[in-house]
């Protein structure tokens, strides 16, 4: 075992307990100065790209901005609600989740951002908390080197370990295998050929602790046209392939390699388009040495066996045009070789005489990321036929498009039945590919008094740019709520709390269409003075909420009151439904203020509410206490501005003696930020 691999493995071992990893908001803030600094860097990176790939500044243009767009949702998706969370049930389960570790990217050969040293692999790991090994494609070195760079200046600008992300260098097989099966990695993540991915996945398996391998390999991505729509759009249908055809000189994942369209009078047409389109192609270079003679081996051997439309000759120099060949259903049905990923400008049209021959050759195809169809209403038995054939093999099928693009979306599957992938179930695209990294946990009959925090708990945090949109969102939750519980229970109960945001918030609320004849509003704290003040969370509740729709709702004030009568009102007992929070920067919320006389009572009291007093101010307050809030269905915390953000940092770690901390362990919160 190479005691180079080992260190750096043991050094991300290490990072893994790091507390600043653990900590979503210092994550967050790393992964976002990284999309700020590519940002800025990007016209360099750009150059360094095309130069080290071949590949036109306008792909990396739009590369360069999937990426960031990549990091900023995987990272917010990671820390939202959506992510896996917990949620009581009769049996007392809680579902959580924990990171799988240290984790090892591969990064692709064609895509030098979006899946080389920060894409989506790499950020995917990053935004869970799973420190990453960086292995870059030896075919663009220079741009990922930059790449690192960046990583690691931003990880000293944001409290991050410089060992959450390392970049090995230029590695031997023989040391990727000691890589792979070094005992600190838990799982690889892969992008390139099968031969190269399958040699891995088996080292993985093999181990004696055998680790998950995120492997995207071979995919044809095959077009199928069915019989009726061929008649009407033959001419549109070649002209789009084409295109499809040559996106990124054919050196994506998804291009597709192969049509399938009828043999009638319509045909010749279409490869008579297709011909002259080949014939006025021009010869441009591939993004490596190894994948331009891997395409010209594999078109002379296509060149030799089977008719080619066009010119024949593919090379000039180290360049290379788009090629495409006819293949009979005979000849495709027999010849395994047709069936391997080529990748490259080139593609097969197979010509099939009959419902019976389409379908032969549907069948005869593994496992794909993506599966194409071509079909009007006239065509729906033999859709239907095709679908039933690939919803069991493809990643995603594609209706009356061609698949080249693939979008960084929830809903996207960038998957597929091996070869396509190594693991079908999960997507190497999109936020759920953060969920390659993390692994289920049931936390049964956990009782958080006995713990310093509830294990099962991940808050989800919401970010925005501006406190307006934060507003507006923030109270389309509390709405939901807010009916939810009326639909449960027939009435439900908001907490509202005073501070920056809540005139804002509470004005949005109003306008909210719901029953609020229904809700009864109360305070989660009050200052001991006169309603009018401009400094009473009453008054801001009576001039901001209780107007629009809202007026219907019944409000309960806390002037004047007493603490006893209060804390003996059996209302004041009852869960509240939607409580609304804020945070000072000292890290109090309600009037529960770090160091104040009588703050033990208010963090431990089983009773709704204490008196309590601000540190340095003689006002009296009344305050909501921590149990009570601990107790309510949904809390929600708003918090605007940098050193609030700095403040809710540094209130997740574990040991921290603010107030809200003792909140942020032992509750699921929905944290507002901007
Ligand atoms: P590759 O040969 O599979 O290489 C990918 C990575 O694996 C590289 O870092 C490579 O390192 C490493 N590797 C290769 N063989 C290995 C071994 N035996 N042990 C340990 N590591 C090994 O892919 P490529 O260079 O990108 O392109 C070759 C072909 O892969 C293409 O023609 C295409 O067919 C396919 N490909 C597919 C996709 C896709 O999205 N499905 C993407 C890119 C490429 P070295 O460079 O040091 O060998």
């Amino acid at each position: 075992m190479s005691d180079h691999i080992n260190a750096i493995c043991l050094n991300a071992h290490q990072a893994l307990e790091d507390n600043s990893i653990k900590n979503p908001l210092i994550r967050y803030r790393f992964l976002k100065a990284i999309a700020n600094k590519i940002d800025e860097s990007r016209e360099n990176l750009i150059e360094l790209a095309h130069q080290e790939t071949n590949l036109s500044h306008q792909v990396l243009y739009k590369e360069i901005d999937r990426t960031i767009f990549q990091i900023h949702t995987y990272t917010t998706f990671a820390l939202s609600d959506d992510f896996y969370h917990s949620s009581p049930s009769s049996f007392s389960l809680k579902l959580g989740y924990v990171r799988l570790g240290v984790i090892v990217v591969f990064g692709a050969s064609n895509f030098p951002f979006a899946y080389s040293a920060v894409g989506g692999d790499v950020v995917s790991a990053l935004a869970v908390g799973c420190p990453v090994i960086f292995k870059g494609h030896d075919n663009h070195p220079q741009t990922w080197n930059a790449v690192c760079d960046i990583i690691k200046y931003c990880a000293l600008q944001t409290e991050i370990p410089e060992n959450f992300y390392q970049n090995i260098g230029n590695i031997s097989h023989q040391e990727s295998k000691n890589l792979v099966e070094n005992s600190f990695v838990s799982a690889v993540s892969f992008t390139g050929s099968i031969a190269a991915g399958r040699h891995l996945f088996d080292l993985c398996n093999q181990r004696h602790k055998p680790i998950p391998f995120f492997g995207e390999l071979g995919s044809n991505n095959p077009v199928f046209v069915c019989p009726n729509i061929f008649q009407r759009d033959h001419t549109r249908l070649a002209n789009d392939f084409f295109e499809a055809l040559i996106f990124r000189h054919g050196q994506v994942c998804v291009k597709p390699s192969a049509i399938i369209i009828p043999d009638t009078d319509k045909t010749e047409i279409f490869l008579k388009i297709l011909q002259d389109k080949i014939n006025d192609a021009h010869y441009q270079s591939m993004i490596s040495e190894k994948i331009f003679s891997l395409y010209s081996q594999e078109c002379e051997y296509l060149n030799h066996h089977y008719q080619s439309l066009g010119l024949a000759e593919i090379n000039k120099g180290e360049n290379v045009r788009p090629a495409l060949y006819k293949i009979s259903y005979q000849d495709w049905i027999k010849n395994h070789k047709l069936k391997q990923e080529i990748f490259g400008p080139v593609g097969l049209i197979i010509l099939y005489q009959n419902s019976q021959e389409i379908i032969d050759i549907a069948n005869s195809f593994s496992g794909q990321l993506t599966t194409a169809f071509f079909a009007n209403t006239d065509d729906v038995l033999i859709l239907d036929s095709l679908t039933d054939i690939f919803q069991k093999k493809s990643g995603r099928l594609v209706y009356n498009q061609f698949p080249n693009n693939v979008a960084v979306d929830y809903n996207m599957t960038h998957g597929g039945i091996y070869p396509a992938t190594t693991n079908s179930q999960m997507t190497a695209v999109g936020q759920r590919a953060t969920h390659r990294f993390v692994r289920p946990i049931t936390y049964q009959n956990l009782n958080h008094d006995y713990h310093s925090k509830d294990y099962s708990i991940h808050h989800s945090f919401n970010f925005y740019d501006t406190p307006q949109q934060l507003c507006k969102d923030l109270t389309q939750e509390i709405a939901f709520k807010l009916s939810d519980a009326i639909i449960r229970n027939g009435h439900a109960t908001l907490a509202v709390s005073g501070g920056r945001l809540a005139p804002e918030i509470c004005h949005q609320l109003s306008l909210k269409k719901i029953s609020w004849e229904f809700i009864t509003i109360i305070l989660v704290d009050e200052r001991c003075i006169e309603i009018e003040s401009s400094e009473s969370n009453e008054r801001i509740i009576r001039e901001f909420l209780l107007k629009n729709f809202a007026s219907k709702a019944v409000f309960k004030s806390l002037y004047g009151f007493d603490i006893n009568s209060l804390n003996n009102d059996a209302e004041y007992h009852k869960p509240i439904d939607c409580i609304i929070l804020g945070m000072g920067e000292d890290g109090h919320c309600a009037s529960l203020f770090p160091n104040s006389k009588n703050i033990d009572d208010g963090l431990i009291s089983d009773s709704p509410y204490s008196l309590q007093y601000a540190p340095h101010k003689p006002i009296q307050r009344i305050s909501i206490n921590m149990k009570k809030i601990i107790q309510s269905h949904s809390v929600f915390l708003a918090i605007s501005g940098e050193q609030k953000i700095d403040t809710l940092k540094d209130a997740l770690f574990l040991h921290s003696t603010y107030p809200v901390s003792f909140l942020l362990r032992k509750k699921k919160i929905n944290i507002f930020i901007s």
